[in-house]
């Protein structure tokens, strides 16, 4: 089988993503891979309403979140000494996103975690489900354990 040469690492800022990041970055370098990263901001984060209506959060805070998500990875960027041409910072559905810089990066293994946000309740979270459902290279679901 071929060496891996360009490896990205999806990252959702939950608290579990550390191990995601670590196992990406030991795989990166076990195989001497490029390493790139890669954050996507909802497109129209919603409030789901107890009473049934979904608010969608106005513009000024997905402009916070925006800067906010560029701090941090640009932290994380230099955390991993990857350079800040390998960092996407994109807005959208993150399925959509992470499968879309793949395949126009040639990166050939994505790493995401089995599950973030929603839980353990979903056995392979749905961004996980969605990124090897449609991406034509390999995937690697990291399995985070919950406490
Ligand atoms: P989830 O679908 O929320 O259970 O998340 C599963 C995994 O998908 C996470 O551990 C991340 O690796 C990745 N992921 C989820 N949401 C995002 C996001 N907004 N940006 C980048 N990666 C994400």
């Amino acid at each position: 089988m071929d060496k891996y040469q360009h490896i990205l690492v999806a990252v959702d800022f939950f608290e579990k993503c550390d191990a995601v990041v670590k196992r990406a970055k030991d795989v990166a370098t076990n195989y001497q891979a490029k390493l790139s990263i890669i954050h996507v901001v909802d497109s129209l984060p919603m409030i789901t309403a107890g009473y049934g209506a979904d608010i969608p959060l106005n513009i000024d805070l997905t402009t916070e979140l925006m800067a906010e998500a560029k701090k941090r990875l640009h932290k994380l960027a230099v955390e991993l000494s990857v350079s800040e041409d390998n960092v996407w910072l994109e807005m959208g559905s993150p399925k959509t996103e992470i499968v879309r810089v793949a395949e126009e990066n040639k990166v050939d293994l994505i790493v995401v975690g089995s599950h973030g946000r929603h839980g353990l309740a979903l056995l392979l979270g749905s961004t996980a489900n969605g990124v090897l459902h449609h991406t034509r290279c390999d995937v690697l679901a990291v399995r985070l354990q919950d406490d």
